[in-house]
């Protein structure tokens, strides 16, 4: 994180300077202009900064009317913010399997779980690739149902020249500060061209305020911090540049693991950019992979390891293993290798390096 913040570290600190000075910690002029400015970035009339991914994404739900009795379809393979954003709103999460080569929802199968309760679909961006939108705004037109993207992992990739987040009815986003445009603490955003829900958002982040002292809504309090506005104007000036870089690391890795056996590298699909937020393969051994990185004390993550259907809190759902079998199968291999835009070419060597012995002690024991 240090080396990641030290080249603007100047102007972050002229930056947090203002807010202190100004006394704008909580909402103000500078959250307007990053609001402004990520709007611009997605293509999109509104965004509205708010207190977290999570809170985007339950904010949009509240505001779409979406509650008790309610049905949104979404997929086991991702963070468990998504899922509970949909329960605290009062609904019922509906689940559909991801695709094998994306690990994005997997169209084919929103037919089958369609029932008369189904109000939206909620696509999940995962690991910075769009989920295949066409066919799911179609489904969605077809059934009159809202779209609401979960671009948590997905800041500036894009679908057919859109940017992620700006495809669906709204976009909802996370500056978490390991994604790829982060805050110095939590943030997020909503954004959407449609006036309404922007409007009805913005009152239910701010304590249901219409203006000062009249309570529309039972709200909540979800206002961006100045602090964290003034540091997400800096850096999403270098957004596209850390995502070209993100790109290129993910091409060298992709190279260089080729021809290694028992693996699945990161595919990435036409009309479709990826942003590399995490790359993420699958391997065949994978506890003999993380054991070759861990004793070269090479970082390594699971995302996500036990898919969502099979977590404690979500057994009340009444789903089994077995139930979405490419989900499941990705959780038991799939492997998160270093990644981030400093990254170097010595660096990502190293890495597939300590892959390629691994895979090599895999098929001599019969594994790979
Ligand atoms: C990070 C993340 C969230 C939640 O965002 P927070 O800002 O941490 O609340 C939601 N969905 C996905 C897919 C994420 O990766």
């Amino acid at each position: 994180m240090k080396a990641r913040t030290a080249p603007l570290r100047e102007e972050f600190m002229q930056a947090i300077g203002e807010i202190i000075d100004s006394g704008a910690f909580s909402g103000g002029p500078v959250v307007e202009s990053f609001e402004d400015d990520f709007a611009a970035y997605c293509g999109t009339r509104h965004a509205i900064g708010v207190g977290s991914g999570t809170e985007a994404l339950w904010l949009t739900l509240l505001a779409m009317g979406i509650g008790p009795g309610d049905e949104v379809i979404t997929v086991p393979l991702t963070f468990a913010a998504t899922v509970e954003a949909i329960c605290l709103a009062g609904a019922k999460p509906v689940f559909v399997d991801v695709d094998e080569w994306t690990y994005t929802i997997n169209p084919a199968d929103l037919e089958r779980v369609r029932t008369p309760n189904t109000k939206a679909i909620l696509p999940v961006h995962l690991f910075g690739q769009p989920a295949d939108m066409d066919p799911i705004l179609e489904f969605a037109r077809k059934y009159r149902l809202r779209v609401i993207e979960d671009a948590a992992q997905a800041q500036g990739a894009e679908y057919k020249g859109r940017r992620a987040g700006s495809i669906g009815d709204v976009g909802c986003f996370s500056f978490y500060p390991g994604k790829n445009l982060g805050a110095f603490g939590e943030a997020g955003a909503v954004v959407t061209g449609n006036d309404k829900l922007a409007n009805q958002i913005r009152m239910l982040a701010n304590h249901g305020q219409s203006r000062k002292n009249v309570h529309f809504l039972v709200g909540w309090n979800s206002r961006m911090d100045g602090i964290q506005a003034a540091v997400l104007r800096i850096k999403l000036r270098h957004l596209d540049r850390e995502n070209r870089l993100r790109r290129d690391h993910a091409m060298r890795y992709n190279r260089a693991l080729a021809d290694l056996s028992g693996l699945v590298l990161p595919a990435v699909v036409n009309d479709r950019s990826h942003v590399f937020h995490l790359y993420a393969l699958r391997a065949r051994d994978r506890r003999r992979l993380i054991a070759a990185l861990e004793a070269r004390q090479i970082g390594c993550g699971l995302h996500y390891p036990v898919p969502v259907h099979l977590q404690p809190a979500y057994r009340h759902l009444g789903y089994r293993r077995g139930d979405f079998p490419v989900a499941e199968q990705s959780a038991d291999e799939l492997i998160s290798l270093p990644m981030f835009p400093e990254l170097t070419p010595d660096q990502i060597a190293f890495v597939a390096a300590a892959v390629a012995e691994a895979v090599a002690t895999s098929l001599a024991a019969g594994i790979a």
